[in-house]
């Protein structure tokens, strides 16, 4: 006998052979011969296994009342050919065992269609579902995949830390980590005594590893981080979380336009893998949840990215004639209709921005020898806006320490970044990722919160 997933019994190629499956009953149908028909799911596929039963079948009779939707069972039988359309291969069971029963009157997942507002609040019951199925066997194979890409390439995976003592935009938005009595902190001069806390000095929860990523990038050389991110941005939106996950690779001896075509090779790789590696799930994104999904995947990777320079952008938002709630002007930070009107819009393929004023971005980045615009680089794709922010890292000690005064910034509280100027600098250049955002791009969905297991946002934390 052989113990199969759902999966593996569906793709079987021999038949005639005693199976045993174990999963949780999605419908049943009686017949009025005495037959009962189980769609069978266990998790490992989008479809379901077909079960017949006759009404012979050992634990069939005493079961029968409690074989309801949601409840789990073990199925021992022969797997066979099907004569129904639709499925090679069902399962005729010749006993039927009883896990946990799922209560029909009580049970949330019953056929009908759910919306996704509700099944957030039932997080812990939505991946039983097809669409919720679907996107988490996607992010598996999308994480495999960003792995892969890496560690084909000779990259090196780092865990830089979770928890920190730096800020690495020194753009404030961070998640403290503290074991003081919130009530009755110390108290030193009317400020609080961090170096009575847990780490002896105010600790937070990490915005990026880029810091770290770059001292192994500059010691075992191409590395990359993937892990998660915390951002105490109170920013309400569809495509922001409190907690994600970022992929962060950093390269010596890479500069800006390097850089770029990493950063393009890799998605295109990533998407071009899901798409051979969940060919059932990514069908049923494109008939549940958008349409336009595989067309517009296959664009991506079919077709180059194109390079704008921030200048070359505002030019175009200035003069396109396209209304925005935000206006534009050379020196501001772009908005997500910005950035959209040019992905979506104006060019329909993803754009590498580069080149951003200097006031706008990280004390990091290496200024240009115009000294108004920095090497920063934003990749945007139809769908999502802004998927990849990275640069070209400041290698010159006197401009970094420089650009860190004028960001409000001490070095001495990023000694060791500092140094790695002063010992054996080298160009180098990398990029964030946002894991979530890829999957937004992948399966049509349009909140961020549909696509991580339990989203973090402001005032919700559960589960
Ligand atoms: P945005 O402008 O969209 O808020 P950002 O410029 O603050 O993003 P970066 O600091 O450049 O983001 O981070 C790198 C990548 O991490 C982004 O391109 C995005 O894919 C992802 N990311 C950033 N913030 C979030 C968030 N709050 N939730 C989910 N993903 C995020
Ligand atoms: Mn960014």
């Amino acid at each position: 006998m052989q113990r199969l997933k759902v999966a593996q019994a569906l793709k079987s190629t021999a038949v005639e052979i005693e199976v045993d499956v174990r999963g949780w009953i999605r419908t049943k149908r009686e017949s009025k011969q005495g037959f009962a028909f189980l769609e069978l799911n266990d998790g490992s596929s989008l479809a379901n296994l077909q079960v017949v039963i006759e009404g012979t079948v050992t634990g069939f009779a005493e079961h029968n009342k409690h074989l309801t939707t949601g409840s789990a069972v073990r199925i021992i039988g022969v797997l066979k050919e099907s004569p129904a359309a639709g499925q090679k291969v069902e399962v005729h069971a010749t006993s039927i065992e009883l896990y946990g029963t799922a209560d029909a009157e009580k049970y949330p997942l019953q056929k009908k269609r759910h919306s996704f507002e509700f099944l957030r609040e039932i997080a812990h019951l939505r991946p039983r579902t097809n669409t919720f199925g679907a996107i988490f066997r996607v992010r598996n194979a999308l994480c495999n995949s960003i792995h892969n890409f890496f560690q084909s390439r000779g990259f090196v995976y780092v865990n830089s830390p979770i928890i920190t003592t730096s800020d690495a935009e020194g753009a404030g938005a961070m998640f403290q980590v503290t074991t003081l009595d919130a009530a009755k902190p110390p108290m030193v001069d009317g400020h609080i005594d961090y170096s009575q806390d847990f780490f002896g000095k105010r600790a937070s929860l990490t915005v990026s590893g880029q810091l770290e990523g770059e001292i192994f990038a500059t010691s075992l050389g191409d590395c990359y981080t993937f892990g998660p991110t915390f951002r105490a941005e109170n920013s309400n939106t569809t495509r922001h979380l409190a907690e994600f996950w970022m992929i962060e690779p950093e390269m010596p001896f890479y500069e800006l336009t390097d850089n770029m075509d990493l950063a393009e090779s890799f998605i295109r790789t990533i998407v071009a893998e899901v798409l051979a590696t969940c060919p059932e799930d990514m069908a049923f994104f494109n008939e549940r949840i958008d349409t336009t999904i595989l067309a517009k995947l296959r664009n991506i990777i079919d077709n180059d990215f194109l390079r704008l320079s921030y200048t070359e952008a505002v030019e175009i938002l200035m003069t396109c004639g396209e209304k925005f709630e935000y206006s534009v002007k050379w020196g501001t930070d772009l908005q997500s209709e910005h950035e959209r009107y040019l992905t979506e819009k104006k060019f329909g393929k993803p754009i590498i921005l580069f080149d951003y004023p200097r006031e706008i971005k990280s004390f990091y980045m290496r200024v240009n020898e115009d000294g108004r615009t920095v090497r920063a680089m934003d990749v945007l794709v139809p769908g999502v806006g802004e998927i990849i922010g990275g640069s070209q890292r400041e290698e010159r000690l006197d401009v970094l320490i420089s650009r860190m005064q004028e960001c409000g910034l001490k070095p001495e509280d990023y000694w060791w970044y500092v140094d790695l100027r002063r010992y054996g600098s080298v160009p180098h250049s990398g990029f964030g990722l946002g894991l979530e955002r890829v999957m937004l791009l992948l399966t049509g969905m349009t909140n961020i919160r549909d696509v991580i297991p339990f989203p973090r946002t402001p005032k919700n934390a559960d589960f």
